[in-house]
């Protein structure tokens, strides 16, 4: 898709990962772990998001720590290619 910065896939920052279904690297926005489908799309298949999870988790819990973070797949800024955040969770979050 031309003029999809989440196709281009520039590796300007940190790659964490990549397969046929995926690639993570840190979010030049937020400096935090993105994981991006390499398909350009709103809703991937189940298995697609399972595995796309499975493995921001991998990179979330090396990041982060486990469990101290989560998962934001609320696509604010491109919201026709699927991709999904690992943040911080911040104190309020915690239980
Ligand atoms: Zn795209
Ligand atoms: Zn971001």
């Amino acid at each position: 898709m031309a003029n999809c910065e989440l196709c281009e896939a520039a590796r300007l920052t940190e790659w964490y990962h990549e397969d046929d279904t995926c690639w993570i690297a840190e979010c030049e926005a937020c400096s935090v772990p993105m994981v991006v489908w390499r398909d350009h799309g709103v809703v991937p298949p189940d298995d697609a998001v399972v595995h796309m999870q499975a493995e921001l988790a991998k990179v979330g819990d090396r990041i982060f720590g486990h469990d101290d973070w989560f998962l934001d797949d609320n696509m604010r800024q491109i919201p026709e290619h699927y991709h999904a955040h690992a943040r911080k969770k911040l104190p309020w979050m915690k239980k």
